[in-house]
């Protein structure tokens, strides 16, 4: 039984303390949740949706997770042995400092990110490895589905798919449609800022850099979903899977979008509207993607409106009993299915859900480590388990 702070009630946090809530109900592995966010109201609709649905009742608390003292005074008196942070990027360093400072674990959905720079690294927060470890603490990277899911699915594959992997390509298609003219699926700064930042992949033990979005490849998805295309993009799981995948070759991540997505990301882009340095406007600065996402429908109000399925995975060649073998594994996931469930559409959904099963194997020792660590350093096995039982069975397919 373990007492869990989440921090964050946008998209993905709704669906944690949703499912969070399940688990404590199904197997009492959470004895207390409390959802904390900057805007208590929020934190409180999800809680009433919590109590509706499950019976659970959520503590609910303001906090600010950049202040690291009044996050740390949270964890204390809220008693959490465990916080998911579910906040944005920005907010990792402050929530990990503030978990050493409690002793608290730690776990996340996305890995750190300077407020002024688009540029994700795992160098910021592997830099916390000694002080977890000597503190006696875990700290989990990336607990959601891209990245996530899909570092266990390579961890899967290679205990029981694969003697050696040489190619690996993620690939994320969201097939649905929320009917909105333009839309991103989560945070919508954070989306931008991925989107638009220059690609990027592995070959023979080098990055290759790539203009944004310039290669393109199609793919024909299961699950109804049919052929799509997909861009190659910089995905941030693929720096700790170069590391931890030996023998690969080339790794690369796809994520698929329409044409209406991109022909409005490339007029925004053109009149500067995606910029992430402050522009000076009536005697204030302003960060033009932030006012963006301001004007931009609230990722979570996409539920109701989104028709469709995602299929996320991997596709992983290399070698089985010394003869060729690929693998396209993956989970197939419907946007109205998560609505009627948690009242959220499947990108929140897919991220929500593996990060309670990551706080929920930690609660339960199974992923308990001191130090930090990317979730292909796991046995996979439980992992891969409790995805069939909390709503995202995966498939695994022999492919050519
Ligand atoms: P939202 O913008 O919907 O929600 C973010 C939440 O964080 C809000 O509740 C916000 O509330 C809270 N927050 C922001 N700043 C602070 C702060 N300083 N202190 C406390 N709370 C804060 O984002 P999403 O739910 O769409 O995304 C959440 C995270 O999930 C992001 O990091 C995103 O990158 C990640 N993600 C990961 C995916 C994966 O597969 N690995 C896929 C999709 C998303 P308030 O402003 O009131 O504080």
């Amino acid at each position: 039984m373990a007492n869990l702070l989440i921090i964050g009630a946008g998209g993905v946090g709704s669906v944690v303390a949703h499912k969070c809530a399940q688990a404590a109900k199904q197997t009492g592995v959470f004895e207390k949740i409390t959802l904390a966010a900057r805007t208590m109201s929020r934190c409180g609709n999800v809680a009433a949706s919590v109590r509706a649905r499950t019976g659970v009742t959520l503590e609910t608390a303001r906090v600010d997770a950049d202040n690291v003292a009044e996050l740390a005074s949270l964890i204390r008196s809220s008693g959490a042995e465990i916080v998911c942070n579910v906040a944005l990027p920005y907010q990792d360093l402050h929530v990990m400092d503030a978990c050493l400072a409690a002793g608290a674990h730690y776990l996340d959905t996305a890995n750190y990110e300077p407020p002024d720079a688009a540029k994700f690294e795992y160098k910021w927060q592997w830099a916390y490895a000694d002080r977890f470890r000597e503190a006696g603490l875990t700290a989990l990277l990336g607990s959601g589905f891209d990245p996530g899911v899909t570092n266990v699915f390579a961890a899967w594959v290679m205990k029981h798919k694969l003697d050696e992997v040489h190619v690996l390509d993620i690939i994320d298609c969201n097939g649905g449609d929320h009917g909105k003219p333009f839309a991103t699926n989560f945070n919508p700064e954070i989306n931008i800022r991925e989107v638009t930042a220059r690609g990027r992949y592995w070959e023979r033990g080098e990055w290759v850099e790539t203009d944004p979005l310039a290669f393109s490849m199609d793919y024909d998805f299961p699950g109804g979903i049919g052929r799509k295309k997909c861009f190659l993009l910089y995905h941030e799981e693929l720096e700790s899977l170069v590391l931890h995948l030996k023998g690969l070759r080339r790794a690369r991540f796809w994520m698929t979008f329409s044409e209406n997505y991109l022909n409005h990301l490339k007029v925004l882009g053109n009149v500067g509207m995606t910029g992430i340095a402050p522009v000076r406007f009536q005697g204030q600065d302003i960060v033009p993607v932030q006012f963006l996402a301001a004007l931009l429908p609230d990722p979570a109000s996409l539920g109701p409106l989104t028709k469709g399925k995602t299929c996320i995975g991997n596709r992983m060649a290399g070698l089985k009993n010394g003869g060729k073998k690929c693998v396209h594994i993956y989970n197939v996931c419907d946007h109205e299915a998560c609505y009627a469930e948690v009242g959220s559409q499947a990108i929140s959904y897919t991220t929500g859900v593996p990060a309670m099963i990551g706080a929920k194997l930690v609660a339960e020792g199974l992923w308990r480590r001191p130090g930090v660590w990317n979730m292909e350093q796991y046995d996979p096995d439980p992992f891969m388990d409790a995805l069939s039982v909390y709503g995202l069975p995966w498939q695994c397919a022999d492919v050519e």
